[in-house]
């Protein structure tokens, strides 16, 4: 990837993009379009597609056509396979487009959005459809007279809503063991983000994915998402979103037909920092990352920083000289590490966060204002506050934006109970050369994940899912299987 290859991009007009249904570009059918703004200068885009109830009615029957007519449902593993490595070669094929793409509408910067979006996008598509074909169903260990067979079954018409955030890497993590076990799919992207996965689902087109298989729908989550969420003829549905839309989701399958739901929620993961860890340094560097990459807009984001207080005051100093020292600006140059925050609404939330915090009596140490006003783009400041009290908003709340909340511990116990002092449990950190203390806090720490002595970037082989508020279900390694397959028995008297 060079820049100049990025510039030939930056700027391409981008035509309005229609719905498509069926294995074809659809309007809406009420003629609406929907401006897309731009994070990076606040200008539009182009336009999506408006969707109403009536559309995203036509993709569900699309995909229950499909799914009942068995091109997909009732292909063979190997060919199912060969579709999906094909998709996986045009997304790496496309790779800069789509970055390009997904970061004019997104605002992530352009070096994390191609390794995270279409190269991770490519590496999901090319693990679920190589694993597909080596999933074995089960002979269960009855007397000799009967033969219990356990298959796994597709589930059958997939609900997935996706976020603004990575859309292609989360869109995939859904799409890919979804469509490899053989579930048709309508995915609903977020408004503001649908771009990437619309051209997702061409490439799909043409890499041989039947009609009707992959079905995408643009709009509003209150209209088109709700009427996905409550029809009673979708079978599943899968979300990575605000806990909020989550617990719609859950009213919604409630009222309509019970349809499974699996929900990846927010988070305000602690990254935990003993005086013992192996390299301060490296700590600090990577702790900034933690939660400064993306402008702090991934959901694992290490957002509450606890640190052993007799490092504390040295820690934060650094922390502070990494946070000065990252480059925010347009997340299309190459050398941007922190891009734009995604909306104005989103910049306007993470600025109330520090004005309540300092309110609250934290200190700002550095950050907690928008920059770059004159580009017409949302940027913010990496912002880090100290003396953050667990009964403050900035520490029980997601901020999803570049901030920052420091609070000391005393011992191993303590270091603990803040991390748990939380009604989310997806990600967190430690850092510490202890092996037992390492292996006390994964005990410890209820999150579904720890990571020791790093922070972020564990590949597909592992699940990523969250506990308590955080969610349920996993996506990523072959657990995720267990989330589009159903248990079928056959009990046959011989
Ligand atoms: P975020 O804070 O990431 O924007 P949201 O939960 O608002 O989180 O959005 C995530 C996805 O959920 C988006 O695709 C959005 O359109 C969709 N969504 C929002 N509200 C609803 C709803 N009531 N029903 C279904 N989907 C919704």
């Amino acid at each position: 990837m060079n820049q100049s290859d990025i510039d030939a991009l930056r700027s391409q007009v981008l035509s309005p993009r229609s719905h498509f249904i069926g294995g074809r570009w659809v309007s809406a059918s009420e003629g609406g379009h929907r401006d897309v703004l731009s994070p990076i200068d606040g200008t539009v885009l182009t336009q999506i597609a408006e969707g109403t109830p009536a559309d995203m009615q036509a993709a569900i029957a699309a995909a229950r056509v499909a799914f009942e007519d068995g091109r997909w449902s009732r292909r063979s593993p190997a060919e199912r396979k060969k579709v999906l490595l094909k998709l996986a070669d045009l997304i790496e094929r496309h790779a800069l487009e789509l970055a390009v793409l997904g970061v004019r509408d997104n605002g992530t910067e352009i070096t994390m959005a191609m390794k995270a979006e279409p190269m991770s996008a490519a590496g999901t598509f090319r693990y679920y459809a190589e694993a597909i074909d080596k999933v074995y169903g089960q002979i269960a260990p009855t007397a000799e007279s009967v033969l219990g067979l356990i298959h796994h079954a597709p589930v059958g018409v997939v609900g997935a809503i996706v976020p603004w955030n990575m859309p292609l890497m989360i869109g995939s993590w859904k799409l890919a063991p979804a469509l490899a076990t053989g579930n048709s799919v309508v995915l609903k992207p977020a408004e503001s983000a649908s771009l990437s996965l619309l051209k997702l689902a061409e490439l799909a087109a043409e890499a041989g994915m039947p009609d009707g298989v992959l079905n995408v729908v643009t709009g509003s989550g209150r209209v088109v998402g709700e009427t996905l969420a409550l029809s009673m003829d979708v079978d599943l549905l899968v979300f990575t979103g605000s806990g909020a839309t989550g617990r719609r989701l859950l009213e919604y399958s409630a009222r309509s037909n019970m349809k499974r739901c699996y929900l990846e929620l927010g988070g305000k993961s602690p990254n935990i920092v003993f005086n013992d860890a192996p390299d301060l340094s490296e700590a600090a560097k990577v702790s900034a990352g933690g939660i400064f990459r993306n402008a702090g807009q991934i959901c694992i984001a290490g957002s509450r920083l606890l640190v052993q207080q007799d490092i504390h005051d040295d820690f934060v100093a650094e922390l502070v000289e990494h946070a000065e020292s990252m480059r925010v600006g347009n997340p299309l140059d190459l050398d941007t590490q922190i891009g734009a925050v995604h909306s104005l609404p989103e910049l306007d939330s993470n600025l109330e966060f520090v004005a309540k915090a300092e309110a609250e009596g934290a200190e700002r140490r550095t950050g907690g204002r928008r920059i770059l006003e004159d580009t017409g783009g949302y940027y913010m400041a990496p912002t880090v506050m100290t003396g953050v009290k667990s009964t403050d908003n900035l520490f029980q709340n997601e901020v999803f934006g570049p901030v920052l909340a420091v609070t000391p511990f005393k011992d191993e116990d303590e270091a603990i109970r803040l991390a748990n002092d939380s009604v989310y449990g997806l990600s967190s950190g430690v850092w510490t050369s202890n092996l037992g203390r390492a292996h006390r806090m994964i005990a410890g720490i209820r999150a579904g994940m720890v990571h020791v002595n790093t922070y972020g970037g564990s590949d597909l082989t592992v699940p990523l899912g969250g506990v308590r508020q955080s969610g349920n279900g996993h996506d990523k390694s072959l657990h995720a299987f267990e989330k589009y397959l159903d248990l079928k028995t056959a009990w046959i008297k011989l």
